[in-house]
């Protein structure tokens, strides 16, 4: 069985910063969906802000196993009704995985329903990277530290709620720490928050980071079948009960009258 991966950017630091377009003249998301395609039993494609529906159209999300989100100076430019679009198909099934600055993209503040703010410093210092545990899938094949020579600095606290486990925990030069590898589960979705990536280092070049990548994106794979309709709301009427009723009391709806929202 393929994984079928789509990698999404925003986009925009490539085509206005010349050092973020030297590290990855194919795009952040050019450089993540070919290490992605590096891996066994994954096929990777990417979608841009710019593109039609920002590339990602019901038809498309319907056959997309994993998403991968990276956005930053953009987030408010990505339309309602494809972030709603992209946290409906989570809840039925498709994998997501939120990367750095993605923390503030719509789709991961609608799926976690906190703040998800944290504190930050732009100063390229050393990252160490811990896992927690050696056996989990998305640490497969780690080292249980390994360093990032030049990364910005997110701290604590993280505004995300808690989550189901914390596979990484980074620490700064500066002496922050911070979740930097974080697992949900949102309705029958798989949710992956993965800290580095900050657009002026070469982070998607590190053969541990993309390591951590091809893991997560076999992790948040869900192999069963999309949940259908996953936000339906249907009655269902007195004579259709599985044990016989009488109806009792006032009420407000009438048969067959679809309910509020
Ligand atoms: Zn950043």
């Amino acid at each position: 069985m393929v994984i079928r991966v789509v990698v999404w950017n925003e986009n925009v630091h490539e085509q206005e910063n010349e050092i973020v377009a030297d590290l990855y003249p194919d795009g952040i998301h050019g450089a993540i969906a070919n290490a992605l395609n590096a891996a066994d039993g994954v096929s990777a494609a990417t979608a841009t802000l710019q593109d039609p529906e920002h590339g990602l159209s019901a038809a498309r999300l319907a056959e997309t196993d994993v998403l991968l989100w990276w956005g930053h100076a953009a987030h408010g430019d990505v339309s309602d009704t494809v972030s709603e679009r992209v946290v409906e198909a989570v809840w039925s099934g498709m994998g997501f995985i939120a990367l750095h600055s993605a923390h503030f993209a719509k789709p991961f503040k609608a799926l976690m329903g906190t703040a998800c703010n944290l504190t930050w410093r732009e100063a390229g210092e050393r990252e160490r990277i811990w896992l927690t545990s050696r056996n989990h899938p998305i640490a497969h094949g780690l080292p249980d530290q390994f360093a990032l020579e030049n990364e910005e600095m997110y701290g604590e606290p993280f505004g995300v709620p808690e989550p189901q486990e914390t596979v990484f925990i980074s620490w700064f030069q500066g002496g922050e720490v911070f979740r930097s590898g974080l697992t949900y589960r949102r309705g029958a979705g798989n949710v992956f928050y993965f800290r580095p990536g900050h657009e002026t280092y070469p982070t998607y070049h590190d053969p541990n980071v993309q390591r951590v990548l091809q893991n997560a994106v076999r992790w948040a794979h869900n192999p069963a079948r999309r949940v259908p309709d996953v936000t339906d709301t249907p009655n269902v009427p007195v004579d259709a009960a599985l044990e016989p009723i009488e109806e009792r009391g006032p009420r407000l709806h009438r048969d067959g009258e679809a309910g509020f929202r």
